[in-house]
């Protein structure tokens, strides 16, 4: 194994992004000169981007000490969001941690399509197993007159969830439930129920990126043997969670799709079954209606 290259006071930006860059790239990260710059950005903006921007700038030393232990957090393959602490979805800035799944940008393409079926007024929003909050907040951010509610199992991701909901001044907004699938039935009917749930087969978990088998939370992720536990209890409640004519939308995995067409499909009282791909051409999003 080559010798990691320190990073130390008095290097220039350029010189350190170069050492930050090979050492990602020999922990085996991909996108390691991407990831330098992020670690760069996060240590060097201080509210004077002309700074960051100068590559002949040499390093404080508490800069070099700050990017030394970024750098080994990154090289153990700890996620930039939570690294970072915070992770772009939508428009939005949301706080990340450990406790919550790393809002994806496939799971924008649920929101597009929950926007494009929600009308504009005053619509209730239910969001299931909402970890960081990401769905929820993103669609009470595009829906000013919308209200919902927000359920998880995790009572530490409810905590990311409500500091995410203040933080955007959407917490008027928005009541957080802990609790099971189900633990928002005394509240309905919803006009729109979202939920990302664990969706991964159990067996795949060992081979997935160590960013998210070592960090990332297991309940947001292992969704039993063929990956569907979750489906089939979350389905079956659609029609006691949905107005008549309720609009759902499921993140699924990018191979799922026809088994939980069938799925919703034979399940009463749905209707409008559909499928949806992300950009890469993988199943992502089933919605339906409520009859
Ligand atoms: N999209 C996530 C991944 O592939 C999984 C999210 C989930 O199980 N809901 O890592």
């Amino acid at each position: 194994m080559s010798q990691a290259v320190p990073v130390r006071a008095g290097d220039r930006v350029f010189t350190a992004r170069r050492a930050l860059t090979k050492r990602l790239q020999d922990a085996g990260i991909e996108n390691a000169d991407l990831d330098a710059r992020y670690l760069l950005s996060a240590v060097l903006v201080n509210g004077d981007r002309a700074q960051w921007l100068d590559p002949e700038r040499c390093l404080e030393e508490k800069e070099a000490t700050q990017l030394q232990s970024l750098c080994a957090r990154r090289e153990a393959r700890e996620p930039l969001s939570q690294i970072l602490g915070s992770w772009g979805f939508w428009t939005l800035d949301l706080t990340v941690t450990k406790d919550v799944l790393t809002p994806r940008p496939e799971t924008e393409r649920l929101i597009e399509l929950a926007l494009q079926n929600v009308n504009n007024g005053s619509a209730k929003i239910l969001d299931l197993g909402t970890g960081s909050g990401a769905i929820i907040l993103a669609l009470l951010s595009e829906r000013k007159e919308a209200h919902g509610m927000a359920v998880d199992r995790s009572a530490k991701a409810l905590d990311i969830a409500r500091t995410n909901a203040a933080a955007l001044g959407l917490d008027t907004r928005v009541r957080f439930i802990e609790g099971d699938w189900d633990a928002a039935l005394a509240h309905a009917p919803f006009d729109l129920v979202a939920a990302n749930p664990p969706y991964i087969p159990h067996a795949e978990i060992a081979g997935l990126d160590p960013e998210v088998r070592s960090f990332e939370p297991m309940l947001a992720l292992d969704g039993g043997a063929d990956g569907l536990d979750a489906y089939r209890t979350l389905l079956p409640l659609m029609p006691a969670y949905l107005k008549p004519g309720g609009f759902f939308a499921f993140e699924i995995g990018g191979d799922q799709g026809l088994a939980l067409m069938a799925l919703a499909q034979n399940t009463e009282s749905l209707k409008e079954i559909s499928l949806f791909l992300d950009l890469t051409g993988r199943d992502r999003v089933l919605c339906g209606r409520r009859d």
